[in-house]
C-alpha cells in the first residue's frame, strides 16, 4: 500500500504539467490503496472529493512542492476523519463509573477489558471486572484468570445464565465496594444476531453505563462499518478500541468505526499481553495507514530542528535501538527543555502523547521530575545500573533502596520502571532506522 501511494505521488511530481487529469490519476491510485487497507468505499470517495476541493491546482502548477502538498492534504483529511469532533466520556479517578464493553465474539473484548482495567489500576484507580458473558462456556474462567493475574477484583457465575442479572449484581456489589471503574464484559455471540443486540440493550439498561466501548478487531476488513453501526443502534456506543494492531492489518476499519459510531478511538491493542495497550494517537495511526511508517516526518523534523553537528550522534543512538535508563534520563531532560531534541522526541508515537498529554503539561512535568529524582538516587548504586537494559537486575531490594534513597513510595519506583519498559518498546521500533550518509539528509 505504502509503495503504491508513494508511487502515485512520485508519478505526479514527475509529471511536468499538473492538470486535473494528473491529479485525478493520482487520487485514483490512492483510492485503490486505501481500499486495500480496508477503508470503506464511501469514506474513500468522500476523502477524494474533499482533497479535490483543498488542493489548489494553481499552487501545484506554480511548482511548489507538489508531493508535499498532496501528501499533506491526504494526511490531514484522514486525521480529520478520525476525529468525530467531541471527546468521549472520560471516567474520573475516585468517582464511580460503569464502562460496558461490546463487540463481536473474538474481537478481543475480554482481553481488552483486562488491559483497560490494568492500565487504570497502574495509575492508582480501583477497577473491577464483571463477566456478563453467559453464552460462551469458559468465558467466566477466562475473565477470572485475567483478573487474578492482574490482581483485579471480579464478579461472575458458573451457574447463573441470565447476563442481565449478573451484570446488575456485579455492578451493584462493586459500587458498594467503592470501586471507581466498574467494567462490564459482555457476550459477542448469540444463537441469533437480533437476540445479541437485544441482550446488549438489556444489559445496558440494567447497568446504566457511563461509557459503552465498542471493541473491534483491526483485521475484519470492509465489514467494520456495518458491524459498528449495528452496535451503535442498540446501545449508545461512546468510544472505540481497535485490537490486534500488532498484526498485518493497517486498520482502515477504524475510520469506518468512527464514522459509524461518531465516537473517537481511545486505545489500540497491540498484543495478547496485559500491557500491550496504547493510548490512541491519530497521527502515527494515519502514517501507518498510509504506509509511511510510524516515523513519518521524523527525519524531516530532525533535519529541521536539530543543529547539524548533533544530528549524526542522535541518529546513531536511535538506530542502535538500545534504551537504557540513562538514555531515558537524558530524553526526559530534553523533553522538559523542549529544545530541539525534545521537539523531535515529542513526535515519537507513544512518547509525548502518554508522557505529556496536551493540557496536562504541569502535571506531566511534575511526574517526569519525580522519575528523574528516583533515577538520581540510582546513581548511588553504581553507574552500571543506569546503563543496563536488563530489568531483572531491578530486584526487590534494589527497588526498595531506590524508594528509600529518593524518599518515594515503592509504587512510584515500580511506575517509573513500567514507564521505562514502555518507552524501551517505543524506542526499539527505531532499531535499524536507516541513517542517511553525509550529504543525503537534504535528499530525504
Ligand atoms: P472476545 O471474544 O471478544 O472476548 O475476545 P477475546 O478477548 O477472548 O480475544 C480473542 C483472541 O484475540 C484471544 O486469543 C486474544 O488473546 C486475542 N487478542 C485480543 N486482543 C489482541 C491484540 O491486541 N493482539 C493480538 N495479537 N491478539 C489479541
Ligand atoms: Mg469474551
Amino acid at each position: 500500500l505504502g509503495g503504491s501511494i508513494s508511487r502515485a505521488i512520485q508519478q505526479m511530481s514527475n509529471a511536468t504539467i499538473i492538470d486535473e487529469k494528473a491529479l485525478n490519476e493520482c487520487l485514483n491510485e490512492i483510492t485503490r490503496a486505501l481500499l486495500q487497507a480496508d477503508v470503506q468505499f464511501k469514506l474513500v470517495k468522500d476523502m477524494q472529493t474533499n482533497i479535490k476541493k483543498i488542493v489548489n491546482l494553481d499552487d501545484l502548477a506554480a511548482g511548489h512542492n507538489k508531493r508535499r502538498i498532496i501528501q499533506q492534504a491526504i494526511f490531514n483529511e484522514l486525521c480529520k476523519m478520525l476525529d468525530p469532533g467531541k471527546p468521549s466520556f472520560t471516567p474520573k479517578k475516585g468517582k464511580t463509573s460503569v464502562v460496558m464493553f461490546v463487540g463481536l465474539q473474538g474481537s478481543g473484548k475480554t482481553t481488552t477489558c483486562t488491559k483497560y482495567a490494568y492500565y487504570h489500576q497502574k495509575k492508582g484507580w480501583k477497577p473491577a471486572l464483571v463477566c456478563a458473558d453467559t453464552f460462551r462456556a469458559g468465558a467466566f474462567d477466562q475473565l477470572k484468570q485475567n483478573a487474578t493475574k492482574a490482581k483485579i477484583p471480579f464478579y461472575g457465575s458458573y451457574m447463573e445464565s441470565d447476563p442481565v442479572k449478573i451484570a446488575e449484581e456485579g455492578v451493584e456489589r462493586f459500587k458498594k465496594e467503592n470501586c471507581d471503574l466498574i467494567i462490564v464484559d459482555t457476550s459477542g455471540r448469540h444463537k441469533q444476531e437480533a437476540a445479541l443486540f437485544e441482550e446488549m440493550r438489556q444489559v445496558s439498561e440494567a447497568t446504566k453505563p457511563d461509557l459503552v466501548i465498542f471493541v473491534m478487531d483491526s483485521s475484519i476488513g470492509q465489514a467494520a462499518f456495518d458491524q459498528a453501526q449495528a452496535f451503535k443502534q442498540s446501545v449508545s456506543v461512546g468510544a472505540v478500541i481497535i485490537t490486534k494492531m500488532d498484526g498485518h492489518a493497517r486498520g482502515g476499519g477504524a475510520l469506518s468505526a468512527v464514522a459509524a459510531t461518531k465516537s473517537p478511538v481511545i486505545f489500540i491493542g497491540t498484543g495478547e499481553h496485559m500491557d500491550e495497550f496504547e493510548v490512541f494517537d491519530v497521527k502515527p495511526f494515519v502514517s501507518r495507514l498510509l504506509g509511511m511508517g510510524d516515523l513519518s516526518g521524523f527525519m524531516d523534523k530532525i533535519q529541521e530542528v536539530v543543529p547539524m553537528d548533533q544530528q549524526p550522534e542522535l541518529l546513531q543512538m536511535l538506530s542502535e535501538g538500545t534504551f537504557t535508563l540513562r538514555i531515558m534520563y537524558e530524553q526526559f531532560q530534553n523533553l522538559l527543555k523542549m529544545g530541539p531534541i525534545g521537539q523531535v522526541f515529542s513526535m515519537l508515537p507513544g512518547f509525548s502523547s502518554e508522557l505529556m498529554p496536551k493540557g496536562r503539561e504541569k502535571e506531566s512535568q511534575a511526574k517526569i521530575k519525580r522519575y528523574m529524582t528516583m533515577m538520581d538516587s540510582m546513581t548511588n548504586e553504581g553507574k552500571w545500573q543506569l546503563d543496563s537494559t536488563n530489568p531483572k537486575l531491578m530486584n526487590e531490594s534494589r527497588v526498595m533502596r531506590i524508594a528509600r534513597g529518593s524518599g518515594r513510595p515503592v509504587r512510584d519506583v515500580m511506575e517509573m520502571l513500567d514507564e521505562y519498559k514502555r518507552l524501551a518498546k517505543v524506542w526499539s521500533k527505531m532499531k535499524g532506522l536507516k541513517i542517511p550518509k553525509k550529504g543525503e539528509m537534504s535528499a530525504l
